[in-house]
């Protein structure tokens, strides 16, 4: 249990998993990034007894890392995948996209703690993540704030006790707009994130609420609860992490300040807690507020509720299509509501078919992508 991988080691996740790695005396066993960066080599450097991975490096960088580092390096997905599987290791997987699925995969069934923060892994391919833990033995802990907030108020309780999950949302930096005032808005605008700083894919996600819808669908998965008794609520503060409501009228609520380094350890070291990085709490003077979603100005919200009630490769097309607007958005090519727009034509266009296998819910995938890419195209 003391040995960790960490697959997207370079991003924003992979940073802090290290970080309270590091406090926790944890060893680090393996690090993977896609590409064979600078930033890969200095931790190669800093974790000499790591094996390192780069998914998917230039010929040349690759080269470089195999001059460098000799037979701790290996690339291409394969070799992320396999990393996974390190024997005993608890791993991080932050890997961003689709990529990360298999590694989570091949990690459960290797009988490993996965601490999941690759959210495409259930979304695209909840079943087959939930079969993977149960054949191999694998423990899947959740990585995200709001999700290990979740997991944490249903410790000790029975699943039919629970009236609801209410899952909190910051809103976003367009909370309170209404849907006329989104149609102009720029990337530039979208991109500055009241409370929490993230990557630029999650942040666009977080303006358009469909990262809130994709944390629906994987609280579909996770705790196995229908679409029904998952709410969410708005909540700009980001103090309250997620709620969970009982048949008894009672709430049970995880509350700290923004800080993913206190998910990312409790994933580490769960059933225990460790001293962490988090100052206790200071809540005099705390102002907590909670608002109904407005489901018209982020129509993403019920796109993913209905993509997760389609089920089967649903939720992975609404993944895909989102990730391909998204990028046209981020270059200009599209408005902020043509986003949820291109993901109900998408969603409309393929029909949703059973989640059998890697294979299907790639070929949905990339079957959505390709029909996002026309729907922008002919704009
Ligand atoms: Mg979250």
């Amino acid at each position: 249990m003391n040995s960790l991988v960490v697959l997207g080691a370079t991003g924003s996740i992979g940073r802090q998993a290290l970080e309270v790695a590091s406090r926790l005396g944890m060893e680090v066993v393996g690090l993977a990034a896609r590409s064979a960066s600078d930033g890969l080599a200095e931790l190669a450097s800093a974790y000499p007894n790591a094996r390192i991975v780069a998914a998917d490096p230039q010929p040349e960088a690759a080269d470089a890392f195999r001059t460098r580092f000799g037979d701790r390096f290996r690339h291409g997905p394969d070799a992320l995948v396999e990393l996974g599987t390190v024997e005993g290791a608890t791993v991080v997987n932050g890997v961003v996209g689709a990529a990360g699925l298999r590694a989570s995969l091949a990690a459960l069934a290797a009988g490993n703690r996965l601490a999941l923060a690759n959210k495409e892994s259930l979304v695209a391919a909840g079943p087959l993540i939930l079969e993977a833990a149960e054949a191999g033995g694998g423990e899947l802990l959740p990585v995200d704030s709001e999700h290990s907030a979740l997991f944490q108020c249903l410790i000790g309780e029975d699943s039919d006790d629970v009236l609801r999950l209410v899952l909190t949302a910051s809103g976003g930096p367009f909370r309170g707009r209404s849907r006329e005032d989104l149609v102009e808005v720029k990337a530039v605008d979208a991109l500055a994130h009241p409370t929490w700083k993230m990557g630029p894919r999650i942040t666009i996600d977080s303006a358009t609420m469909v990262n809130k819808g994709l944390e629906v669908i994987e609280a579909h998965f996770l705790f196995q609860m229908a679409y029904d008794k998952i709410d969410i609520v708005v909540h700009p503060q980001s103090i309250v992490h997620s709620l969970v409501e009982f048949v008894d009228g009672s709430l049970k609520a995880h509350v700290g300040e923004p800080d993913m380094r206190v998910p990312i350890q409790y994933a580490l070291t769960y059933p225990r807690r460790s001293v962490g990085v988090a100052d206790s709490f200071a809540m005099a003077g705390v102002t907590l507020e909670f608002f109904e979603p407005d489901r018209s100005a982020f129509p993403a919200l019920d796109l993913a509720y209905a993509a997760g009630r389609a089920a089967g490769t649903a939720p992975a097309m609404f993944n895909a299509a989102d990730e391909v607007a998204v990028e046209a958005f981020l270059e200009g090519q599209i408005g902020f509501l043509d986003i949820p727009a291109v993901i109900e034509s998408v969603l409309s266009r393929i029909e949703a078919l059973p989640v059998v296998d890697v294979g299907g819910v790639m070929a949905a995938d990339a079957e959505a992508r390709r029909v996002a890419r026309d729907l922008i195209g002919s704009r």
